[in-house]
């Protein structure tokens, strides 16, 4: 049985059976897993973290054998995170990004430079006052680096060069010149601000983020047509969003 030391983000804590957690994390070196933590819930010391999701933790973990669980062994809290816990609007933001890595990658799929964002991001979800892009950042990067990335360069159609009107095909996976509108009824107009915020944030450095702003028209269009693309292409069940939404109407 081999054993394993990585790096881990809590995504999911369940109960199992009397004394134990069922955990998913996302670790720098292999991935998605699944894990138990034996006695967790019944001894506090027995690890030195509480597994709440969205910490970060060092975990020792025994490689399960022909589909049996992975066995936590030992576990460190690094941070939990504690000013993303205290803003409700924050904790639904860095939920967000645990439920998108969960519904993009697939058991054991290790993306080394999707962990670095996720980390980072929660970071500065938990350092700053409010970043109003931060969602928006993340998603346009996660989705580059996941390789669901929508065609910015070109017409996705008919690969020519886009020129003045532009429409965004989610359902196409990027931008259709003039030409090729017909080609999907539910193309989306998009400005052409919208399209050098994307390509910006694209190549940004994430640490830019605070001095980085979008202005609202801009704003408004890439939240939506982001949150399109996302329910098109990845299945996932984006809760965090809708409660979201309940939280704002809430303050009206
Ligand atoms: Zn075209």
């Amino acid at each position: 049985m081999a054993i394993h030391k990585t790096e881990a983000i809590v995504i999911d804590r369940k109960d199992y059976r009397e004394t134990s957690y069922l955990l998913s994390f996302f670790t720098a070196d292999f991935g998605k897993i699944h894990a138990q933590a034996k006695g967790a819930k019944r001894k506090i010391d027995k690890f030195g973290s509480s597994f709440v999701p969205l910490s970060f933790n060092k975990i020792v973990f025994y490689e399960s054998v022909q589909g049996n669980l992975n066995i936590i062994s030992q576990a460190d809290l690094i941070e939990h995170f504690g000013g993303i816990d205290k803003d409700i609007e924050k904790y639904c933001y860095g939920s967000y990004f645990l439920e998108l890595i969960n519904a993009a990658m697939g058991i054991g799929d290790k993306n080394k430079e999707i962990f670095t964002l996720l980390k980072n991001s929660l970071s500065f979800l938990d350092e700053d006052d409010k970043i109003p892009h931060i969602v928006q950042v993340f998603e346009i990067k996660f989705l580059n680096l996941s390789g669901v990335k929508p065609n910015l360069d070109c017409c996705v159609h008919c690969s020519s060069q886009i020129l003045d009107k532009i429409k965004f095909s989610y359902v196409l996976g990027g931008l259709l010149c003039e030409k090729c509108f017909g080609f999907d009824q539910s193309a989306q107009d998009l400005m052409q601000g919208t399209i050098a915020t994307l390509k910006h944030i694209e190549k940004m450095e994430l640490e830019k983020i605070r001095g980085f702003k979008i202005v609202p028209s801009v704003f408004i269009e890439l939240e939506k047509i982001l949150r399109t693309f996302i329910n098109y292409h990845l299945t996932g069940d984006f809760k965090s969003l809708e409660l979201l939404k309940k939280v704002r109407f809430s303050y009206v």
